[in-house]
């Protein structure tokens, strides 16, 4: 089921503070604050969501950040049809298997129906990879590098949840073709670092990179690399955004090959790449930073940085306008400094009742200016994220200003990193597993790194979770799945028995710590 949002634009509920609690309604607060910040509405068709410009906005910042980068890697956009048809979409058996529970399909044009359904794309390596087999003649036409910026339709049967789980979701999809595997394998890599970058220096949101499992892979794919977030609320992991390599299997399916430079040998088959993030990850910013008062933005993706409030006013006409004429020049010196801020002079609302709305909006600065503030030459700042506030003074704010939501930004990143650090636990004995996970951590296990111990761990932390709950009391409570082999090892230690550790699951050598939890 759908949660239903608590209010909606039209309530008169609408512009009243946040209703639940983070931490005792999580899902209530989730779905309120997004409505109530602003960031998007609900829909007549479950799953479907409109994002609206506060959220949108986001987006688009990170869109122009990671388009930029990828151009440096000399990626080119370009844009293929949402519709495939059958044939095409069953053209890679383990690909289409992986999705064929979701894809969405059109068998009707008004009256008439289809002489064959058409599906609406869940990704697009098969609508793309045909027409890389035609542009793709010489080893001259490689590397192939393009990328496209649309939405996919994935016809999602889990509870959908706005941003995180969607059933139509915007995202960016690279593909690239190469002519040996190390660039391409290089090429999986660089991408993951940005993705990093997109979550750590744009969202103010830890992620931890690493290597999915064979069973969580990218179907039809060699190896999936992946960012994966937290949400410490939940206790739950979620996937962030994933950079696959697909080896040769669908360059050898679609016949994505050159002549070999060597007379006489057999034509080389391209190594390709698929990476793609998506819209989910404004869902993750909002759950890891929000508060009971609402969003809280970080400022390097915030459409408006800081809002000027104009306080001390008094009653009279025209009492007030030198205010209004201060926060009116403050914010045009804020514009020239490059900054995105507002003055909020709308007139019939009280100093805290805009605090209250911006508040519930996120805006990382507040910036407080009345007739004493004036006359001291100085403004009260507000941060959001702490609620600190200290006087400002207001001769070259436009530079303190950059500098002060330089380090809100870090600030934000900080303190999520701490709290992320502080629940990622490494556990070497089943017993401590269910525990550890009830206690809304991520467990760090000595894992086998084998199919079988990945599902056994998944059945058996289930089972022993849901173990003695009365039936009606609480809703079943989700086995540990496994999240990713981080890269770097090293920051979990060395394994408590060396080079002789076992696997949790089944006492065989163990490979690596591995993370595994509950996932959103
Ligand atoms: P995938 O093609 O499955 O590797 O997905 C690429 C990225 O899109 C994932 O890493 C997720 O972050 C995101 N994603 C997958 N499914 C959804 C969904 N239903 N709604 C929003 N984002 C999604």
């Amino acid at each position: 089921e759908e949660a239903k949002p608590a209010a909606t634009a039209d309530d008169d509920k609408y512009n009243m503070a946040i209703q639940y609690k983070k931490d005792e309604d999580f899902s209530g607060w989730y779905t309120d604050v997004l409505i109530k910040g602003q960031m998007l509405d609900y829909y007549d068709i479950s799953g479907c969501y409109i994002l609206r410009p506060w959220s949108y906005s986001i987006w688009q910042i990170i869109q122009n950040w990671f388009d930029d980068e990828i151009k440096k890697l000399g990626v080119q956009d370009c844009y293929f049809p949402m519709f495939v048809s059958n044939a095409r979409l069953e053209k890679e058996k383990d690909h289409i298997e992986g999705f064929a529970p979701e894809v969405a399909w059109v068998t009707r044009a008004g009256k008439s129906e289809l002489e064959e359904p058409i599906a609406i794309r869940p990704t697009s390596e098969t609508v793309m990879y045909p027409y890389y087999a035609k542009w793709i003649n010489s080893h001259r036409d490689l590397p192939l590098k393009l990328n496209q910026w649309n939405s996919v339709v994935r016809w999602e049967f889990k509870n959908p949840q706005p941003f995180l789980r969607t059933r139509e979701f915007l995202w960016q999809e690279g593909h690239t073709a190469f002519l040996n595997k190390a660039e391409a394998d290089k090429e999986v890599m660089d991408i993951l670092e940005l993705y990093k970058k997109v979550y750590t220096d744009l969202l103010a949101v830890p992620v931890i990179p690493g290597k999915k499992s064979e069973n969580e892979k990218f179907a039809g794919g060699d190896y999936t690399t992946t960012v994966e977030g937290f949400i410490p609320t939940t206790g739950r992991g979620i996937q962030g955004a994933t950079s696959h390599h697909l080896g040769q299997n669908f360059s050898k399916m679609f016949d994505i090959s050159v002549e070999s430079p060597n007379k006489g040998e057999d034509r080389l088959h391209a190594y390709q790449n698929s990476w793609g993030l998506s819209t989910r990850s404004l869902g993750v910013m909002v759950m890891v930073h929000g508060d009971d008062q609402g969003l809280v933005l970080p400022p390097r993706v915030a459409l408006q940085q800081v809002v000027i409030v104009p306080v001390g006013l008094s009653k009279g006409e025209g009492k007030n306008q030198p205010i209004y004429d201060a926060c009116a020049q403050l914010e045009r010196e804020l514009i020239g400094a490059g900054i995105r801020a507002k003055a909020d002079l709308r007139e019939g609302y009280t100093p805290g009742w805009k605090f209250n709305d911006w508040e519930m909006r996120g805006v990382p600065l507040r910036l407080e200016l009345g007739p004493r503030d004036i006359a001291a030459k100085s403004t009260l700042a507000v941060r959001r994220y702490d609620n600190n506030k200290s006087p400002m003074p207001l001769s070259d704010i436009g530079n303190t200003v950059k500098k002060y939501l330089d380090d809100i930004q870090s600030s934000m990143f900080n303190r999520a990193q701490e709290k992320f650090d502080s629940c990622l636990i490494p556990v070497i004995n089943w017993d401590d597993v269910v525990p550890t996970l009830d206690a809304k951590n991520i467990l760090v296990l000595p894992w086998c790194q084998g199919n079988q111990c990945e599902d056994d761990i998944k059945e058996r932390s289930k089972s022993q979770a849901n173990k003695g709950q009365a039936e009606d009391n609480k809703a079943p409570s989700a086995g540990a799945k496994s999240l990713c082999i981080p890269f770097d090892q090293e920051r979990f230690g060395k394994f408590p028995e060396g080079e002789n550790q076992k696997c949790i699951q089944c006492g065989e050598k163990a490979k690596s710590w591995t993370m595994f939890g509950r996932s959103e």
